[in-house]
């Protein structure tokens, strides 16, 4: 870097920027990469991820420190971008699900025994199980079909554009053909009403129904019994591990293995990544960008940038308000961010033994999501009073303890567990600072896991504490929102970010949407930043697509 003649930093200049090195953004500069474009990712923390990242968070500790869990990263992309070669390992969990009961009862799902610990509770249940699971997988295979691709996108007139979405229209019908009547009648019953009530259609016991509708609350702040929430059930079945569908795993190293393989892929393509490297402004010339100012004052050029921060911090923080067309802005303004999630990593001298399944040696519930939630009635009410409250009394947790299948994260016989809370309120009801209350609920969190397994508060020696706040902060995720967005009918797929953008191009020419703020939403899928590199590339350089 060279000073020019006016003080100010020689720009460098690149085919492609990216803005933020999440998973997306890797993924999209390793694609961009590849097909030949220079490339450079600047990523404002210290460490590329964004989400998914590992950090040591108490001496001798290391964890996933937001996302935890793996299965909806997509398997063309670990095969597009040689993750394995890459270090990436992906191991099953012993069981999928532990759900421990007050009254001393458990559900433990997996491979194998989920049939038999349903009908512990219910013969019918059990007996409908298998039905349930094929049709939501058929569902899910056509979900499957549409993530890596662009949706048919809204446009005004009959131009090449509105042809070309017409063919997209006509290709998205042609995928639909392929449910029949009642499946397709199922798929929009999972758009459009609630996970409580299609659970009940299906299923008796509240402990099954608890079990399957934790799904539907995971970073959607609303009641399971709310219209939409189906959906989000459905988001979380579409992954797979190693060839097994709608299970979930573990990466060995946490999730930050994920993204270390991704940031070496788009590396030996040729891409450059810049840590420490916030981008304070987009740089325009009439309506087409032009590059970026970082917070340094550095300046880096390219006609194309690809966003892969959250949307609603893009529009609203860094792109003057006169640039944006009014409408847009006024829209982006309203998008919906906040998932009401709180994070946790903690630090133990020992394995939980809870009172429904004893134990402190590893078993298959130590390895599983211990879901603390017993009814959709309890998730209701965790809701209702974060509404009033700010959080519950009685909160979700689910606890992963990861070190049980890694032993790259715990000192020899310690162990990290995730405490991923649901239903605390982005924003706080009384006008409070989450900074005066996070120690508070982060001790009723870890008080909540105490009464299903005595002795596990004794447990903790070290603990990370992420609020809503402190995920805005650090990760730019605005209301702590998981998603970049909730997935609401309004804001998936045509309408992710709004109509007339789903097609990963911005309002300005040059602009690009690579993040979860785009179809097909949050999670650690690597769908975004494949699907706007592959727009970018028919923009750019149509022979090379992929
Ligand atoms: C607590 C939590 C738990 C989750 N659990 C799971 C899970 O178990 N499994 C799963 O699949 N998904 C999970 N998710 C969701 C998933 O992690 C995210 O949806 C996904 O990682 C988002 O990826 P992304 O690349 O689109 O964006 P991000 O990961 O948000 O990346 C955006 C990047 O932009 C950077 N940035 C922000 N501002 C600037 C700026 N001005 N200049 C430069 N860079 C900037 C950020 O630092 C960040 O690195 C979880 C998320 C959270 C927060």
């Amino acid at each position: 870097m060279t000073a020019s003649v006016n003080g100010t930093k020689d720009a460098q200049q690149f085919d492609v920027v990216i803005i933020g090195g999440g998973h997306n953004g890797l993924v999209c500069a390793a694609y961009l990469a590849r097909a030949g474009l220079k490339v450079k990712v600047l990523e404002r923390r210290a460490v590329v991820g964004g989400a998914a990242v590992t950090e040591e968070f108490h001496p001798g500790f290391r964890n996933s420190v937001a996302a935890y869990t793996v299965s909806l990263l997509n398997p063309k992309i670990i095969a597009d971008l040689d993750l394995h070669q890459h270090g990436l390992q992906i191991v099953e969990r012993p069981a999928q699900n532990f759900l421990p009961l007050p009254d001393g009862g458990y559900l433990l799902t997996g491979e194998g025994r989920t049939k038999s610990e349903i009908a512990k509770f219910s013969t019918a249940d059990a007996e409908r199980y298998d039905r349930y699971c094929a049709k939501l997988e058929t569902i899910a295979d056509t979900l499957r079909d549409l993530v890596l691709r662009a949706p048919p996108n809204v446009v005004e007139g009959i131009g090449w554009r509105g042809l070309r979405e017409l063919a997209r229209a006509a290709a998205l019908g042609n995928t639909l053909r392929g449910l029949d009547l009642e499946e397709q009648r199922l798929l929009l019953d999972l758009f459009t009403r609630s996970a409580a009530e299609i659970l009940s259609e299906w299923f008796e016991a509240e402990p099954i129904k608890a079990l399957l509708g934790f799904d539907s609350i995971v970073g959607n702040y609303a009641s399971p019994f709310d219209p939409g929430t189906a959906y989000v059930l459905l988001h979380h079945a579409f992954g797979e591990v190693n060839g097994k569908k709608g299970a979930w795993g573990h990466a060995i190293g946490g999730m930050g293995a994920i993204t270390q393989a991704m940031a070496k892929a788009a590396a030996e393509h040729g891409a450059e990544i810049e840590t420490e490297a916030e981008v304070a402004e987009v740089l325009i010339e009439r309506d087409h960008v032009v590059g970026v100012a970082l917070r340094d004052g550095q300046v880096v050029r390219a006609k194309t940038l690809a966003a892969n921060v959250n949307l609603k911090l893009l529009y609203t923080r860094l792109l003057p308000e006169a640039a944006l067309p009014h409408d847009f802005l006024k829209r982006m303004r309203r998008f919906k961010c906040g998932s009401g999630t709180f994070r946790m990593n903690v630090a133990l001298s020992e394995l939980p033994s809870f009172t429904a399944l004893p134990g402190k040696t590893a078993g298959a519930q130590h390895g599983a999501g211990i879901i603390i939630a017993p009814s959709l009635a309890y998730m209701d009410k965790a809701y209702r009073d974060a509404r009033e409250h700010g959080w519950s009394r009685e909160p979700i947790v689910e606890m992963l303890i990861p070190s049980t299948l890694d032993d790259s994260l715990a000192p020899p016989g310690a162990h990290v567990a995730s405490l991923f809370c649901q239903h605390v309120a982005p924003e706080l009801p009384d006008g409070r600072s989450w900074d005066d209350a996070r120690d508070e609920v982060a001790d009723l969190m870890i008080a909540t896991v105490d009464a299903y397994a005595p002795g596990f508060a004794a447990s903790v020696v070290g603990r990370q504490t992420l609020s809503p706040l402190d995920l805005e902060r650090e990760f730019g995720l605005i209301g702590g929102d998981i998603f970049h967005g909730a997935l609401t009918l309004n804001q998936l797929f045509s309408a992710r970010p709004m109509l007339g953008y789903a097609d990963y191009r911005g309002p300005l020419r040059g602009l690009y949407h690579c993040g979860s703020g785009a179809h097909p939403g949050g999670g650690v899928t690597g769908a975004p930043g494949h699907n706007a590199a592959r727009t970018i590339l028919a923009d750019l350089k149509p022979f090379s697509s992929f």
